[in-house]
């Protein structure tokens, strides 16, 4: 998939159409002390019984994100596109 680096978006901020820039989005580490994770911390500990291992389907490719950046407020937000592939997002010059 091949994508602009400008491109019109709707900006909460703004509440209406901005240009915005495009960029690859890249995973944040995770935060050692939100709930989420104290939990299964605490789960794995044994405190919460037996944990079964969920057995789930495996999927075929990912949704491939981007960061949008308003060109006005410059705030940033993040925008799926298409469905699940195996493609990766090139953003074109
Ligand atoms: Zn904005």
């Amino acid at each position: 998939m091949k994508i602009s680096k400008n491109i019109m978006s709707y900006c909460k901020n703004c509440n209406k159409h901005t240009n915005n820039t495009v960029k690859n989005y890249n995973k944040k580490p995770q935060r050692g002390l939100s709930l989420g994770t104290r939990r299964h911390n605490r789960a794995i500990k044994g405190y919460v019984g037996s944990i079964e291992p969920k057995i789930h389907p495996k999927k075929l490719g990912k949704k491939q994100k981007v960061m949008l950046e308003c060109q006005t407020c410059h705030k940033a937000s993040e925008r799926v596109f298409g469905m699940r592939t195996k493609k990766k997002i090139e953003v074109s010059r």
